[in-house]
């Protein structure tokens, strides 16, 4: 018979649409509505899982995302999604899963002999044991990683789409229950643009898992009651003025799920999930990425387990859970319920097992009393209130079949005789309610002990955020809502809105509730070390006696505790277990509880799919790809390309038969004799303008900009805050307060964010403003003797004459009929000029000038040739001669620093380590062989006799080697410990077979040292 432990009535479940799916390859049946843990309840599957290290049956224990145990394979192949929690899958027809940890099945699983072992398996079990022998490691490592983990990710791409949203609102709220909605609804009365989130498929809150509406109706006290109706009545209302209010975005099935600097917080949201995957159209997830000026915390609290022994059998739920599944659900989770807790919430959840027909045993509450109206109510139901006693044990393995109950002592830290048993196929436990406050600590937010609520409350907020209700430690509904109203209203007035009265002015019936007496841990007739496990992490298997093992090993900080134990792992992330491992460490070390302190709660606290966080970024679209506007030019004439950061570069040009060294020496003599070309567009160039633009350039580039006449330009080194080289490039002022700078080609959104940052928050005053043109421009480089000839052939109104248009200036005129700037720099030591001109217009140009060229055999060159005739040169590569511990001074350009002015990286370098003078620095190599071309990276390992005893001295290493066709001979840069003063020493560089190959220290500069030919 299917759904044999379905009750008759209630839930929010559609009775009339019935679903078939499988689990662990048998069919079921439930109800829309119904989540995949909920149906496997209904249909009486009390085993879902095996734990993960010692294999214990695992039942279902929560109802929402903090359910450690029903972690579940779902769907198979492409679609697989390991890792689901049960309790948060909603169940569609044809719905397949399958429990994780156990071989061949649940019910019978091989690896549960790890169970008998179970005592000398405790914390850091693995760290001691897989020690010898040492060599064996690679093979326990083997076998530990296979049985580790959960689920299993699927092995082929992933067949489903997903997108990414950037949003700004007024106020994210985030949670849907009581507090949620009503500051939702203060603010968006405000007229604020509000976000609602909340990850479950409907609003409600925990209000769901109330009774359903006729059941409060006819007793609105017991469970509360909002303007004489019942709360969910209230929801309804509540969802649908929302719903209605254009300014308010509802986001159902979305976990907010991190809190970041300056209110940027990500969602995901689950759009398909809950439909077969048949019916699934559009992307499955969205990420929001969502600025908001202001955020209101609704998150609720989870309802914390108590630990005793043998806590985790199947049957031994929180009571909340027992709620959910019989009001929200319409499952009856068991026949005859025994109700353990140290407060009055789960004396609800008795009063709601009587209601649906089951039957409970007694109610063990271990504080010395229970008095209050809810204790009062369950008494006069009929049920056994046994006070100031505590459950010592569980009886039965597949399922509960009874506890065992004793009472606590004077002080009650220990129990005492006799042991009364009482049958039962369910436990209901609640140790308590810990705020989920891990968004309000990724937010800066330091969370406070309560000592009066026994548990962690959110402190003073760090960013522009509010909590309200269960998620502040206020759980009476009423101040729930009062709370949510006054923090909806609170955002919208900070967030410049007037915030009107209420529109539903919530009246609230509550029951006055009796205090809650902490329960740690559940004093045990044989100890914590011997008596069976009381369990308090069940995912991970971490037991009381493990937290107890790693204090006294030595790991009494929480956070090695919890890595020593393994507590908080996985899927957890500490929503049941946390806040009792630290009470056990804290009282195991005789601590108070805040001095122990909480774990760091780290995005992301509920599982978010890597599907979702890549979004769209799939594939080409991972990281975009940049051509310039030559890109089909270069491709036509055989461009063999080369990725510099984002763009693709042509590295050379072969003919037919060449390869790259070959190809790249005929370019390299053909520019240094006649003319080359080059595409130059890539070079990031940031056009600034502003009455502070010299100011700004004075403060990022260690020489000064004041002198720069117009039509000028000037090469620039920038600093980071640590005195080393970032960026360098040529900026040329084209007017007053008009300057283009150029960046490296894959530095330039690194500069602009650079500027950008200075200028956003230390200088605001500076009034500058910076572009970015790189895309704006092609650039095309026209470098060698002959270059003077092709551009004058082609250009209108720039005279270039050598001194009409000398070296380091800029002129404005057409070539080609296009009108271009022209600046007259080179990378190449040549006479070069560089052509800037309308993007859209490149190709025209390039064509004019390979066509004004031809005469002159112009060459069209690559990135290769540029780094060959560069380094001829000894001109720098930033990121190749420099790695981000280099000075300007370690590169010998003392001369680009001024001495009287003030400039980002300057007090960096007067630091000792920075201005000490043996240093690494840039030098020249000449190998003793002119044919051996060092390898770049090769390190540098000792004088050149090669009679040094091992370890021989690591002098520095090869930061660029090319074969100089111009010079017939090899060429390298170098940095080298004091290489400065090693000038001729020889030295060793290691080739990769194992050989060395001797080199002369030597000066940077190999070709034309006075600049004879650039200034021709
Ligand atoms: C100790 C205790 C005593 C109580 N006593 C009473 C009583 O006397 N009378 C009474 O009527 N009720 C009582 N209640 C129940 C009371 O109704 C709830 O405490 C109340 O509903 C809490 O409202 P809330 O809006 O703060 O949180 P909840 O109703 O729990 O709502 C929180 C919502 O936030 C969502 N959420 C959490 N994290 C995220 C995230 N990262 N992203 C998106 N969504 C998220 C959750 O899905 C949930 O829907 C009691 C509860 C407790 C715990």
């Amino acid at each position: 018979m299917s759904q044999i432990c379905r009750l008759p009535a209630g839930g929010r479940i559609d009775r009339r649409t019935r679903l078939h799916f499988t689990f662990n390859g048998k069919r079921y049946e439930g109800h829309a509505g119904d989540t995949l843990a909920s149906a496997l309840l209904a249909n009486g599957v009390h085993v879902v899982a095996r734990s993960w290290k010692y294999h214990r049956p695992r039942g279902i224990v929560a109802s929402g995302v903090e359910e450690p145990n029903a972690v579940v394979q779902l769907e198979t192949g492409a679609r697989a999604v390991p890792n689901a929690r049960a309790t948060e899958v909603m169940l569609y027809d044809g719905l397949v899963a399958n429990s994780v940890n156990a071989w061949p099945s649940v019910d019978f699983d091989l690896m549960a002999v790890a169970g008998f072992f179970a005592r000398i398996m405790p914390a850091g079990f693995y760290y001691k044991t897989f020690m010898w022998p040492k060599s064996f490691w690679r093979r326990y490592e083997h076998y530990i990683r296979k049985g580790a983990g959960l689920g299993t990710a699927p092995a082929e791409p992933d067949p489903d789409r997903y997108d990414k949203m950037n949003a700004h609102c007024d106020v994210l709220v985030v949670g849907g229950g009581p507090a949620g909605l009503a500051a939702a609804l203060a603010a968006g009365n405000a007229g604020a643009r509000v976000i609602l989130a909340d990850e479950q498929n409907e609003f409600g809150g925990s209000l769901l898992s109330q009774r359903d509406i006729a059941a409060v109706a006819a007793d609105p006290a017991s469970d509360g009651s909002i303007g004489g109706a019942s709360p969910m009545a209230w929801v309804t209302r509540a969802v649908a003025r929302l719903a209605a209010m254009p300014e308010v975005r509802l986001l159902p099935r979305s976990t907010v799920f991190g809190y970041h600097d300056h209110n940027f917080l990500t969602i995901a949201e689950r759009l398909t999930d809950h439909l077969p995957p048949a019916e699934r159209k559009g992307p499955r997830e969205r990420v929001w990425r969502v600025r908001a000026k202001e955020v209101v915390l609704a998150t609720g609290a989870q309802e914390r387990p108590l630990v005793f022994a043998n806590n985790d059998r199947p049957g031994v739920m929180l009571a909340s859970a027992v709620s959910a599944f019989m009001n929200r659900y319409g499952v009856q989770p068991g026949t005859r319920a025994v109700v353990f807790t140290n407060n009055d919430s789960a004396y609800r959840t008795a009063l709601r097992l009587v209601t649906a027909g089951i039957e409970v045993a007694a109610v063990v509450d271990s504080r010395r009393a229970a008095h209050g109206d809810l204790p009062e109510r369950v008494r006069k139901a009929g049920i056994e209130i046994i006070a100031n006693a505590v459950v010592v044990d569980v009886r039965g393995t597949w399922r509960v079949a009874g506890v065992d109950v004793m009472t606590l002592d004077a002080n009650g830290t220990a129990v005492t005789e006799p042991v009364t048993r009482i049958d039962c196929d369910l436990v209901a436990m609640s140790g308590g309610w810990s705020p989920v406050v891990h968004l309000h600590a990724q937010s800066g937010g330091k969370p406070q002990y309560d000592a009066n609520k026994a548990c962690f409350v959110p402190g003073a907020s760090a960013q522009n955020e509010h909590s309200a209700g269960a998620a502040k430690g206020s759980f009476m509904l009423g101040d729930c809502l009062t709370e949510g109203e006054a923090a909806g209203s609170a955002a919208a007035r900070r967030a410049g809105f007037t915030a009107a009265a209420p529109s539903f002015p919530p009246t609230v019936v509550d029951v006055v509730e009796e205090p809650l007496v902490p329960l740690w841990v559940v004093p045990s007739p044989k100890g914590i070390a011997r008596a069976p496990k009381q369990f308090v992490d069940l995912q991970n298997d971490v037991a009381a006696s493990d937290i107890e093992l790693a204090a006294r090993e030595g790991y009494q900080s929480i956070e090695h505790a919890k890595r020593y134990t393994a507590m908080g792992f996985g899927t957890e992330q500490g929503k049941l277990g946390n806040i009792n491992g630290m009470a056990i460490l804290a009282q195991v070390l005789g601590n108070d509880l805040p001095a122990t302190g909480t774990t760091t709660f780290r995005p992301n606290y509920t599982p978010v799919t890597f599907g979702a966080i890549a979004g769209p970024d799939l594939g080409e679209s991972f990281d975009p790809i940049r051509k310039t506007a030559l890109h089909e030019w270069h491709i036509e004439h055989g461009a063999v390309f080369e990725n510099v950061g984002q763009w693709k570069r042509p590295w050379y040009f072969p003919r037919k038969g060449e390869d790259l060294h070959a190809a790249v020496a005929r370019e390299c003599l053909a520019t240094r004799n006649g003319v080359g070309i080059m595409d130059a567009s890539t070079l990031g160039k940031i056009d600034i303008q502003g009455p502070d633009a010299v100011t700004l350039l004075n403060w990022v580039y260690t020489n000064a900009w004041d002198n720069l006449r117009i039509g000028r330009c000037r090469y620039g080194i920038m600093l980071d805050e640590n005195g080393m080289v970032m960026d360098d490039g040529v900026t040329t002022r084209l007017g007053e307060d008009h300057f283009l700078m150029t960046t490296t080609t894959g530095g330039a959104a690194r500069v602009m964010a650079w500027l950008e940052r200075w200028l956003q928050t230390e200088w605001p005053e500076l009034k500058v403003y910076l572009t970015s043109v790189t895309d704006h421009w092609a650039t095309a480089s026209v470098a060698g003797p002959g270059s003077r000839n092709v551009l004058a052939d082609i250009c209108e109104g720039i005279d270039f004459s050598a001194d009409a248009f000398p070296f380091m200036s800029s002129r404005e005129g057409l070539v080609a009929g296009v009108p271009a700037r022209v600046m007259r720099i080179s990378f190449s030591g040549e006479r070069a000029y560089e052509v800037n001109v309308c993007a859209n217009e490149g190709r025209h140009v390039w064509e004019s000038l390979m066509e004004a060229g031809a005469k002159y055999d112009i060459t069209p060159y690559g990135t290769e040739t540029m780094h060959v005739l560069r380094a001829e040169k000894g001109f720098i590569i930033v990121g190749q001669d420099t790695d981000g511990s280099i000075t300007p001074v370690d590169l010998g350009m003392n001369w680009i620093i001024a001495k009287d002015k003030d400039f980002l990286g300057r007090r960096s370098l007067l630091r000792t380590d920075t201005a000490r003078a043996n240093r690494k620095h840039l030098v020249g190599l000449l190998t003793d062989d002119p044919n051996a071309v060092l390898p770049e990276g090769g390190q540098i390992v000792g004088s050149g006799n090669g009679k040094e005893r091992p370890p021989v001295p690591m002098l520095g290493h090869v930061t660029s080697s090319y074969f100089s066709a111009n010079l017939k001979r090899s060429i390298a840069l170098a940095l080298v410990l004091d290489g400065r003063g090693r000038m001729g020493e020889r030295v060793r560089v290691s080739m990769p077979n194992g050989s060395a190959v001797t080199a002369a220290i030597a000066n940077t500069v190999f070709l034309d040292p006075g600049g004879a030919r650039q200034n021709a």
